[in-house]
């Protein structure tokens, strides 16, 4: 399927998990694929069909100049996917403000800035979208996922109002509620935990089809929010999340 043919997309932590399987999908059905990432993981490598983005999602002018890079290669911008994000665990005592201050800057005024700076190009594009990274934690209630658990509801609030902003100008704005995904984010969690093999046992047994979501799985409602076919859909949260609590 080349439903991307012509269009040009912008994925933020593009570098890894989710993100990186979103670029290798988009870019598998035709879209020209800028990756965003840190500084030190964009040097770590990232796939040469794609373009790699040196910024920092927390650094408006690093974001600014990331954004312009791409518009400049590509002639525009058609797709944001707002994904780079960071954890966070604990109950509200076990966060500082100043925790709760850079944890809310990255992942919710991350997005907001990186959409911002692409206003402009989605604007003039004939298949504008932007689909954001929420998670089933906007939702679901977890216990120790107090600050996490309020960036990813702000996130899915931030869809809906982007989507009331926008649509008058022809830019639809999604997200996709994840339930526990296997990525490196989670490959970490996992080796910081004293039994490693159970605490995955554990993740598996809360969702409810009995293993983890897949970053292609993520990737495929990504790609399906921001693809032509999806016209008519914005405002909405789509679960990736096995049956969990989705929105
Ligand atoms: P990951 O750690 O594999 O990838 C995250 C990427 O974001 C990394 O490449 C990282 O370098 C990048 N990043 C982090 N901070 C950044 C910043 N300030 N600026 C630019 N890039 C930055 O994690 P993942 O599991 O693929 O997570 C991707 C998104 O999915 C996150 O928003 C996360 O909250 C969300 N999510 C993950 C899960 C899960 O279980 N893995 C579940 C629900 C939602």
């Amino acid at each position: 399927m080349n439903d991307f043919d012509g269009l040009s997309a912008v994925v933020t932590g593009g570098a890894s998990g989710i993100g990186l399987a979103t670029a290798h999908l988009l870019a598998a059905r035709g879209a020209d694929v800028a990756v965003l990432d840190l500084p030190q993981a964009v040097a770590a490598g990232v796939p040469e069909q794609f373009v790699g983005l040196s910024a920092d999602v927390a650094d408006d002018r690093s974001v600014r100049a990331a954004v312009a890079a791409a518009a400049d290669r590509f002639g525009g911008i058609d797709v944001v996917v707002n994904n780079a994000g960071i954890g966070a665990q604990g109950t509200i005592e076990d966060n500082a403000d100043t925790e709760w201050a850079r944890v809310l800057d990255v992942n919710v005024v991350g997005m907001v800035r990186v959409a911002r700076a692409a206003l402009p190009h989605l604007r003039r594009s004939s298949h504008a979208a932007v689909v954001n990274t929420s998670s089933i934690a906007a939702t679901a209630g977890l216990p120790r996922r107090a600050l996490y658990s309020a960036a990813k509801g702000a996130v899915y609030s931030l869809t809906l109002a982007m989507a009331a902003d926008h649509i008058r100008e022809g830019i639809r704005v999604n997200c996709v509620s994840p339930g526990t995904a296997d990525t490196p984010w989670v490959g970490r969690l996992l080796e910081s935990a004293p039994d490693p093999i159970a605490e995955r046992a554990a993740l598996e047994d809360r969702q409810p089809h009995g293993r983890l979501v897949s970053a292609d799985e993520v990737a495929s409602a990504i790609a399906y929010l921001a693809s032509p076919q999806a016209g008519s859909t914005t405002g909405t949260s789509l679960a990736v999340d096995g049956g969990m609590q989705g929105l």
